[in-house]
């Protein structure tokens, strides 16, 4: 007997998003469509994923070509891709090996078990915490979560994966607190992100990086959001004057397509051997594509002169629209990762926005992320300053 489904049973996926009212059907460069064909500029790139915009042209031609050779490769064989990604990664950075996966929680699952296992290889099995931030995010696996300084997250879930220690960011009285013995590591975001687009400041991260060092506790960083130029340079941390020992990247890592991957230096990535971790996905052919084919584009040397153009003009033009609308309370963040801080609930203008056909993000209740793809034109970052001059001045004409 077959099963009818009616209209009003429960949806069949689980409840676990608040959704924007827009399905969306197609993406190309800076804008997507909905359904019914109404065009919006997308000024969140997929939560800075989509770093070169919906459906690259070159990474396009790359994944079909390899969609026509091979999709899936168990780990147990060479997988010659792999090691051309990882080749490009650490060729651009200060970091000697790289492991793949999925995600971004992955990523950093395989960072938090690095720094365990480097403790016991360095003779201290005592040195078994890792030090995490007010407001960070660092996944929703069990213990990514557990990694996350929030509250909000962990409720409901107890009990929490123990190991963590949270101390507030930018706060040099706590460098002190940071070693109590039991210390193998210190993650942190350069940017805080989901946490409300929070810059570290650059002599707190290379007094932190210092102590680091002194008390032989690695300092790894979650590039998951400010990684793979969304920043305005290829890693963040190239901005900060450091080298941290272990970074997490993803999102932006794929253009779209998951790929997440967890870096370190040798003598860090030595405590990794055959049967310490793995995946199953983590490395495939596709996944390694759409990366490999993702930095192409970014290392191209004119690349991020333009970024650090376009985001320096976009930050003017945001300090000038603060000057005057005493609504806007700050702006910070770096490149193309921009947080509007306003006295008002961002979800307001997060929908005015989409009214006018813009889709922007909040960052907790008063922020309003900004993050065009790295590849948006002059004349669609216009549109951007003049969409939100435009709900300004409404905002305050409502309110006259
Ligand atoms: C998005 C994000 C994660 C989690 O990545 P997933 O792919 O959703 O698991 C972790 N850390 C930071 C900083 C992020 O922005």
């Amino acid at each position: 007997m077959s099963q009818s489904i009616s209209v009003n049973e429960l949806p069949a996926v689980m409840n676990v998003y608040n959704r924007f009212p827009i399905e969306l059907v197609k993406g190309k460069g800076s804008y997507v469509w909905d359904k019914e064909g109404k065009k919006y500029l997308d000024f969140t790139s997929g939560i800075a994923t989509c770093n070169l915009g919906h459906v690259p042209e070159p990474v396009h031609k790359k994944l079909s070509e390899q969609l026509a050779s091979l999709w899936h490769c168990s780990n147990l064989f060479a997988i010659p891709a792999q090691e051309e990604l990882a080749q490009k990664l650490t060729y651009h950075s200060c970091y000697n090996q790289v492991f793949f996966c999925n995600s971004g929680a992955e990523a950093n699952e395989a960072a938090i078990k690095l720094a365990k296992k480097y403790a016991k290889d360095q003779g201290n099995p005592e040195r078994t915490e890792i030090v995490t931030f007010h407001h960070s995010f660092h996944g929703r696996t069990g213990t990514t979560m557990a990694a996350t300084a929030q509250e909000k997250i962990h409720q409901g879930f107890e009990p929490i994966v123990s190991g963590f220690r949270y101390l507030p960011l930018n706060s040099k009285d706590v460098l002190s607190q940071i070693d109590n013995g039991k210390t193998t590591a210190v993650l942190v975001e350069l940017v805080q992100g989901e946490g409300g687009v929070r810059p570290v400041e650059q002599e707190w991260i290379i007094a932190l990086e210092d102590y680091c060092r002194q008390s032989d506790i690695l300092l790894m960083v979650d590039e998951i959001q400010t990684g793979i130029g969304r920043t305005g340079t290829l890693f963040a941390y190239e901005q900060f004057g450091i080298k941290p020992d272990v970074m997490t990247l993803a999102k932006g890592l794929g253009s779209g397509f998951p790929v997440g991957a967890m870096l370190a230096r040798q003598e860090v990535a030595a405590s990794f051997q055959p049967g310490t971790h793995g995946s199953t996905f983590g490395g495939n052919p596709l996944a390694m594509t759409a990366g490999a084919a993702t930095l192409d584009v970014m290392l191209d040397k004119q690349f991020f002169q333009e970024v650090v153009d376009k985001s320096r003009w976009l930050f003017e033009a945001l300090h000038e629209l603060k000057a005057n609308f005493p609504i806007i309370k700050d702006v910070r963040g770096y490149g193309f990762l921009i947080g509007v801080e306003f006295s008002e609930n961002a979800a307001d203008i997060v929908a005015a926005f989409r009214d006018k056909g813009v889709i922007v993000l909040a960052a907790g209740e008063h922020v309003l992320r900004i993050l065009p793809p790295l590849t948006a034109t002059w004349e669609e970052i216009k549109v951007f300053i003049h969409t939100l001059t435009g709900i300004l001045v409404e905002g305050e004409n409502n309110t006259k």
